[in-house]
């Protein structure tokens, strides 16, 4: 009696740990909020693979690059750059260098367009608050908006170092961040195993893999990713079929204010300090997350013409840009499909 009581007993057991598991392969979803937005991650689940583990790794690491490089949290590397004086070095982390380095890349890629140290005047704006700089304060600030003040030093087997040639200067990297943190989530999930996932951060999303396969054809089926209707907040623009890869969108409807009829919003024209007003909203498609990210708000401070033109020199990158009109645009590579 006690043998059978035993066996009934591992039996009730072993029937609880197969319902809790994941007995069947499924799709499963998880969403936070980190870096001043929402994430989320999609991902296909294998028998044997632990949900909650998988998640919680993806939003550990978010959380470590929104501790790293937020401008908001005082402890940050970031805010510690943001407190030098001119030619006051500081010794930053590889992970930091590496993300301010591309920075400074798409800087030289875009003729300044894409500009982190706009955060000497950008953090004169408050979105929520509808607070803005006044032409005299711009006028004060400008000439602090200046990439090429941006000096990294790099040595070999040493600690890197920042320092700015400015008084005043600060950086922001609101512009990168998220695609960098969207690719190393995806990384992460990969190097577990996971075969097919996306992962989002506000406007920057990375697919790894297809959506499925199609039982009868035995084709794989793509994501399709809507991009956001720049006027309507419920409405998309349009919807692309995707797989393995980066998609970035950068908008004048994400953080904003009216005043009267001018759009008071986050993405800053380097060269005037206020906000850019070329065109309402840029997709870039390419490769790597981080890539996307600082090419989405490159472009749409360049604007049509000169967006385009970078877009389509560079290989595997295509965009989508929405102009003042609401007319739709595509990269070459786009165009010809
Ligand atoms: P995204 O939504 O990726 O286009 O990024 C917008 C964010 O990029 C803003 O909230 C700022 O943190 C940052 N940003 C704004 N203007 C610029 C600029 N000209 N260059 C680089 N980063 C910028
Ligand atoms: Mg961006």
């Amino acid at each position: 009696m006690i043998v059978l009581d035993y066996w009934l007993h591992i039996l009730c057991i072993s029937l609880a740990v197969l319902a809790t598991s994941n007995v069947h392969a499924a799709w499963k979803n998880h969403e936070f909020d980190v870096m001043g937005t929402r994430a989320s991650v999609e991902l296909w689940l294998e028998k044997g693979q632990n949900e909650s583990a998988l998640f919680n790794a993806v939003e550990v690491e978010m959380q470590r690059i929104e501790q790293l490089m937020s401008p908001y949290i005082a402890r940050s590397e970031l805010s510690a750059i943001n407190r030098l004086n001119k030619n006051e070095k500081l010794l930053i982390s590889n992970e930091m260098y590496e993300v301010i380095e591309k920075s400074l890349y798409f800087s030289d890629k875009t003729a300044g367009a894409f500009d982190i140290s706009f955060a000497s005047i950008g953090f004169l704006y408050n979105y929520r608050d509808k607070q803005q700089p006044n032409a005299e304060q711009i006028k004060n600030k400008l000439n602090l908006v200046d990439y090429h003040s941006i000096v990294l030093n790099k040595k070999a087997d040493k600690k890197p170092s920042i320092h700015f040639l400015k008084t005043g200067m600060k950086i922001d990297l609101g512009g990168i961040a998220k695609g960098y943190a969207v690719d190393q989530s995806i990384k992460l999930l990969a190097q577990q195993g996971i075969e097919a996932a996306i992962v989002t951060a506000g406007g920057d999303s990375k697919i790894l893999g297809n959506r499925g396969l199609d039982a009868n054809t035995g084709e794989l089926i793509p994501w399709v990713i809507g991009i956001q209707h720049p006027r309507s907040e419920n409405k998309q623009a349009l919807r692309l079929p995707l797989s393995d890869t980066a998609i970035s969108t950068s908008g004048d409807y994400e953080r904003f204010f009216m005043d009267g009829d001018k759009r008071v919003h986050h993405i800053i024209h380097p060269s005037t300090g206020e906000s850019a007003s070329a065109v309402v909203s840029a997709t870039i498609i390419g490769a790597e997350s981080i890539r996307c990210d600082a090419l989405s708000t490159s472009v749409f401070v360049l604007g049509l013409e000169q967006g385009l033109k970078l877009i389509n020199s560079l290989d595997g990158y295509d965009a989508i840009i929405i102009d003042t009109n609401g007319k739709v645009f595509y990269s070459a590579g786009l165009a010809s499909q």
